[in-house]
């Protein structure tokens, strides 16, 4: 699978290939703060095909969390991009900077144990308290 996406801006552009290792939606606390609220849409990639085309993101790591994740975001509409969890070569791609969104088929529902009562869960969908396994 090939994904491009860029930033809101348009000023930073990525391509993401290989085989996706998971597409879900991630209901924790953190990612409500990048979302504006909701879960959070993103596809698992191998880093090793991970690039930015154009521009450079800055980067950001929380400090006073144990194995932070590392968030990557353009400088300019700080527009979220992309997620490096320390010691995986994976990228958690989000959905919604993807040319074509349409490329996503979530699989299932993570960190349910921080769901908002407005979150939506599709029917039938597997759900998970945190990680999956
Ligand atoms: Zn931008
Ligand atoms: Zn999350």
């Amino acid at each position: 699978m090939k994904l491009e996406g860029r930033c809101y801006c348009g000023n930073i552009r990525y391509v993401a290939e290989g085989d996706p290792m998971l597409q879900a939606q991630c209901h924790c606390r953190e990612c409500q703060y990048i979302t504006g609220g909701a879960p959070n849409t993103f596809i698992v990639m191998p880093l090793a095909g991970h690039t930015y085309i154009q521009g450079t993101p800055k980067a950001f790591t929380r400090s006073d969390l144990e194995r932070a994740v590392t968030r990557e975001f353009c400088p300019d509409c700080g527009t979220h991009l992309a997620t490096k969890p320390p010691g995986r070569p994976v990228v958690v791609v989000k959905v919604g900077t993807l040319d074509d969104p349409t490329q996503y088929t979530p699989q299932m529902a993570i960190f349910t144990i921080d769901k908002q009562p407005f979150h939506q869960i599709p029917e039938g969908m597997k759900t998970f308290e945190r990680r999956p396994g």
